[in-house]
Formats: C-alpha cells, structure tokens, sequence
C-alpha cells in the first residue's frame, strides 16, 4: 500500500479567483493534498466557508476585528487566527506547508512570498506584482534557500513548460500571448468611452478585478514581460507579445533552428493552477480537453502601441531595470484602483502611469526596505498626480 504523505498547502489569498480555483481542485486531490493554512483580506464570510470545509491548521485575515470574528464563529478546534501582513507571512511559512500558493494580488503579496521562499518553500507563484517588483531579490532568496518558483500565470507556466529541457543558448524568442482584452477591436477614439463594466468583462478569462482591468489596458502583458524576465532570466530584446484572441496558445518560444515549441490548452486557469500544484507529475484536469477541431482558427496579431502604449512602456522600464519596475508596478495599481474607483476614465489609467514614470527617479535597489521606499514614494506621486488632476 503506497502510505506516502499527502502534501501540505497554504494559500495566500484563498478567498480571490486563483484561492477559489486552486481549493476547487484541492477538494478534487484530497488524497494527494491536505491544505494547512489559509490567508485573506476581507471576504471573511468565505473564508469561514473555507475554513470549515478545509480544517487549516493556521488562517490570517486583514484586520484583528476580522480575526476575533472567525475566532467567535469557529468555536472550540478554531485553527491558529492570525491577521494582518506578517499573520499572511505565517501562513506562508507554516512548519508543515510544502507548497504555497502565493495569489494575493499586488505588491501586499511580496512580504508573504518572501517569507515562503525564506523557508525553502515550493511556491505557486501568481502574484505578477512581486515578481516585477522584487524579481532579483525574489531570485537571490530562492537560490540561497533551495526554493522552487512555479509560475501560476497562464503564459508562464507556458513558456515553463516549452523551456523543459532546452539548453537557454538555444532559445531566439520568448513570446507571452495576449488576448487582447476586451477592447481588442475597438478604436482608440472609443477606449475613452468605455466604462468600468466594460473593461470587466472579459472575452476569454474569468480573473479577479485588479488583472481584468490590467487585461483591458494590456498593462498586464506588460508586466507579465517582466514576470518573465525574472522568472526565466531571460533578456529584455528575447522577450515578445502576440495578441491571439482565442486564448488557447499561451506561449511560444522561439529556437535557433526555427523551431516554434507552443503550450495550447483550454482557456481555464485551472489547468496552470493544477500544474503548478503538481509538478512535474501530469494528472487528469476537472476541465473537459482542449478539442483543436472545435476551436477551428488561431489568429496572431502584433500589439498596437497606438492603442495600447503600456506594453512598450513596461519593455522601457525592464530594460532600464533598477527601480523602474518598481514605479511602473505602483503607478498602474493606484491608476487601475482609481479607475475601478470610478474616479478616472478609462484611457487616464495609461495617462497616468506615464505621468507618474516621468518623474520617478532612478534609485539604486539593494534591499527590502529599498523595494518598499519607491512603491510607496511612487504611490504618493501617482496620488498627486490624480488629485492636482494634472493631466485630466
Ligand atoms: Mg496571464
């Protein structure tokens, strides 16, 4: 009889699209998985589902108010309850989790991800915001500890999957897809136009608010450009974008030979999730196979820089690098929360992070504290430049 150990988890960000995915599957591989910590913000009615249904050994919630209600609703066998950034980092660095799955968004997500990696975790990374921020750092700690990066990201866990096995000398070109978002085949006249329940609604990807929005703007290809980057250590002019509206090739990479090896799959973040959770073990998905027969056409198209000038922008901040990346971050999460604010329209979100990187000035980045002073030195610009209304 095979008594190997089923295999701890904790999720950051449970209660998000990615948490809900991955403990979706987890109740699938119950006999592979047990989950050990969970980690939200302020959806704390699911998170007491979660909790109920998971039995974690450890949960952090944001506020202390939130906490003491768990606490009063979980009664006696209530798992540790913790709240706040370092209650997440905890939950990142239980005894007893092998793998995290880091999906808290935004740059809130560095601090436990690096509290995982400290601790020689596996992690499931899908916090794009600390990879682009911290990514050397991020790297550096994952070599000194023996942590392992898998990239969650639809894109990444594709071009993970076609580096498999390729000398990195061979590789010409790495290019993410995009799906173009919901504006694709809309003017650049008509973006002013569009409305927030626009921007949400996505043609191909069902994800959490802040990434929709970032999909709208294409932001999120760029600093999935970033993501990349790091997570494979690959030069700025080896990396590319290709929009594909159908959303079934998420990666292509380029050899020298002219070979093009792809990942094609079905459009659900489940697929990524799963692998993530796995790897290198291949196990049959909850979604039906991708039926190529079906899906009939795959149409590439090049970026329209007119129409979506963030994708050039962030291939300026990685090859400038430094502090850079870490301006870009914090610009696009206050414009991308301003406009979900309804506060800016919809083409102000790309005004304004251009606006925010003129004036961010390069700084040297050796530390933590480092990453943390530009995020939130950009966050103030970014707010000025908002509230004098400068560009508006
Ligand atoms: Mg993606």
């Amino acid at each position: 009889m095979d008594v190997k150990k089923k295999e701890g988890i904790s999720v950051l960000g449970s209660t998000g699209s990615i948490g809900i995915n991955t403990l979706e599957i987890l109740k699938r591989l119950k006999q592979r998985y047990t989950v050990v910590g969970l980690a939200a913000g302020r959806n704390v009615e699911l998170l007491l589902d979660q909790i109920l249904q998971t039995k974690p050994k450890i949960v952090s919630v944001e506020s202390e108010k939130d906490a003491e209600w768990l606490k009063s609703k979980c009664g006696k066998g209530a798992p540790e309850i913790l709240f706040g950034s370092g209650g997440a980092e905890k939950v990142a660095s239980a005894n007893d989790a092998d793998v995290v799955v880091s999906a808290i968004t935004g740059i809130a997500g560095l601090g436990p991800t690096l509290a995982a990696v400290k601790k020689g975790k596996r992690v499931a990374l899908a916090n794009k915001e600390s990879m682009v921020s911290a990514g050397p750092l991020i790297r550096e700690m994952a070599e000194k500890n023996g942590a392992k990066i898998i990239p969650v990201d639809s894109e990444h866990s594709g071009v993970f999957q076609c580096l498999s096995g390729i000398n990195k000398e061979d590789i010409e070109k790495v290019i993410l897809t995009a799906s173009g978002g919901p504006f694709f085949r809309s003017s650049k006249e008509e973006l002013a136009e569009k409305t927030l329940e626009e921007a949400l609604n996505h043609p191909r990807w069902k994800m959490g608010e802040k990434v929709t929005v970032d999909s709208a703007t294409m932001m999120n290809k760029g600093l999935e450009l970033i993501e990349a980057h790091w997570l494979f250590d690959v030069k700025p002019d080896k990396l590319d974008v290709l929009i594909h509206p159908q959303s079934i090739v998420h990666a292509l990479v380029i050899l020298k030979d002219g070979s093009i090896l792809a990942q094609l799959s079905a459009t659900d973040m489940k697929i990524p999730i799963q692998y993530a959770l796995t790897y290198p073990a291949r196990i049959s998905p909850a979604v039906s196979h991708l039926n190529l027969s079906e899906v009939g056409k795959l149409e590439f198209y090049p970026v329209d820089q007119k129409k979506f000038p963030l994708v050039d922008v962030a291939r300026r901040v990685m090859e400038e690098g430094g502090s850079a990346p870490i301006a870009l971050n914090a610009a696009n999460e206050v414009a991308n929360n301003a406009f979900r604010s309804r506060k800016i329209v919809f083409t102000d979100i790309s005004a304004v992070v251009i606006k925010a990187l003129e004036k961010h000035v390069q700084r040297p980045i050796k530390s933590l504290e480092d990453i943390y002073f530009v995020d939130r030195e950009t966050r103030r610009q970014t707010r000025n430049i908002l509230l004098k209304k400068e560009l508006l």
